[in-house]
């Protein structure tokens, strides 16, 4: 069937030999270009011909390569890096290598297998029942969207006259709830969090009431966060999940970055009421060595959830015949690739105290990186750091000084740390989620401020 020719068996020995080249040296930073400036240098790469595959890799590997940063370069602190382990990245060759097809049973139940343990994992972690489950999806915004459709879903079965539905989340809640939100055509009642940026189960209850008093719409779900993308604050989720509970309602976590940390014993208190959930995700390729795209997505009720994701088409039904767990029916997608799979292997082999230790590691550089902030001359911590995200300032400075320090730092290949901003001031913040990131990393980072 294959024709696995000479040439095809050079270009496997050039595409494994750069992949090899590139997971065991560090890389460079780079960074980007303009798209003028890489045609002038590359042209159009889609030809009637083709370039052949020697030509084609040269080109990546010269050019298009090193106009992508390294996200995993222990000094790109940017958003929330990736930090894949090598396993996990060796895996998802085997993954590309293997015509997987993720989306059934029926057709991948040996990788749906390997997922769905990976999921049990992360759903005892967080203290759900036996029955929880779900799925891996492309990133915490598809998990969200998702989840919320499923809660809708529910309290369109509650409250059957309603017909105008919101979601209640914190003011400091992701973008993606409100882009969710503006997808399924819902209102957002945003409720501001405490003087520490945590969303209070009083303050959801209040509000909730209010609304539910004075508009003619109901809250269908509320959305705690478990580690803000900006400051890594974690939302009381004991009293909010509690606040949620008392009014039927379903509750949501995401816990796209920190809920990672439920792994890491140290911060595991941290998380008390996570077992509340109706629904959570957390991303492995943000802080659980996983690489892009990953989202688990897991439901107390995957029942539930499979009666509003399955899609019915006639060529579909054959999939529907026995009780076999098809992920496509947990999600807003249907083809799938098994992008669980790179995490499920890195997590088999290395086990899960690998993991612990790992996260553990990213915790300390993260404090020592607040300590020399707190100590250092020109700058200002943003509170202390509930996870690993560590917000600074430079009192004095403008946005336009943060930008032009962040752009020569890049340009310098130093290192990659956009400003963002917080209550509308200016901010710099280190997210440490590679634990090759050492405090000598950070040291060098602050002595360019
Ligand atoms: C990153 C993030 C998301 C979005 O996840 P993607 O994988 O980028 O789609 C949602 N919520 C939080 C808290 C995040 O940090």
């Amino acid at each position: 069937m294959h024709e696995f020719t000479s040439e095809v068996e050079d270009l496997a020995k050039e595409v494994l030999s750069y992949s090899l080249h590139r997971l065991k040296t560090d890389p460079p930073l780079d960074g980007p270009r303009t798209a003028e400036d890489l045609y002038s240098e590359v042209g159009n790469t889609i030809t009637a011909k083709g370039l052949g595959g020697h030509e084609a890799l040269e080109l990546f590997k010269s050019v298009l390569a090193k106009a992508c940063i390294s996200t995993d370069h222990p000094r790109n602190l940017a958003f929330i890096p990736s930090a894949p382990s090598e396993y996990a990245n060796l895996f998802d060759l085997v993954v590309g290598a293997s015509a997987l097809y993720g989306g059934s049973w029926q057709e991948g139940s040996g990788a749906v297998f390997a997922e769905n343990q990976a999921l049990r994992w992360l759903s005892d972690l967080a203290g759900l029942p036996e029955a929880a489950g779900g799925v891996f999806v492309q990133g915490g915004t598809i998990g969200n969207l998702s989840a919320l459709v499923v809660a809708r879903a529910k309290a369109r079965e509650r409250w059957p006259q309603t017909n105008r539905w919101a979601i209640a989340c914190s003011q400091e809640a992701h973008s993606s709830i409100s882009s969710a939100a503006q997808v399924m055509d819902v209102d957002v009642l945003s409720i501001a969090p405490d003087e520490n940026g945590k969303l209070r189960g009083i303050d959801v209850a209040r509000e909730i009431d209010n609304f539910h008093e004075s508009q003619n719409a109901h809250v269908f779900a509320v959305v705690a966060t478990a580690g803000t993308t900006n400051l890594g604050t974690i939302d009381d989720l004991v009293s909010v999940g509690n606040a949620a509970k008392d009014r039927d309602l379903w509750f949501h976590v995401d816990g796209a970055y920190g809920l990672a940390a439920l792994c890491a014993p140290s911060q595991r208190p941290k998380f008390a009421g996570i077992e509340l959930a109706d629904s959570f995700i957390v991303d492995p390729h943000k802080w659980l060595f996983a690489p892009f795209d990953a989202c688990a997505l897991l439901y107390r009720e995957p029942a539930f959830a499979k009666s509003v994701h399955t899609q019915h088409a006639s060529y579909l039904e054959t999939l529907q015949e026995d009780a076999s767990w098809n992920p496509s029916d947990y999600a807003i997608h249907l083809t799938r690739r098994t992008r669980g799979l790179p995490f499920w292997f890195s997590l088999a082999a290395h086990g899960t105290d690998a993991y612990a230790e790992a996260i553990e590691k990213t915790i300390v550089v993260a404090q020592a990186a607040a300590e020399r902030v707190r100590n250092h001359p020109r700058l200002t911590l943003v509170g202390d750091p509930e996870l690993s995200v560590v917000a600074f300032t430079r009192p004095g400075w403008e946005a336009a000084d943060y930008q032009k320090w962040s752009d020569q730092l890049l340009h310098d290949q130093i290192g990659f740390i956009p400003p963002s901003s917080d209550h509308g001031q200016p901010i710099l913040r280190f997210a440490i989620v590679n634990p090759w990131t050492k405090v000598s990393d950070i040291e060098t980072l602050l002595a360019t401020l």
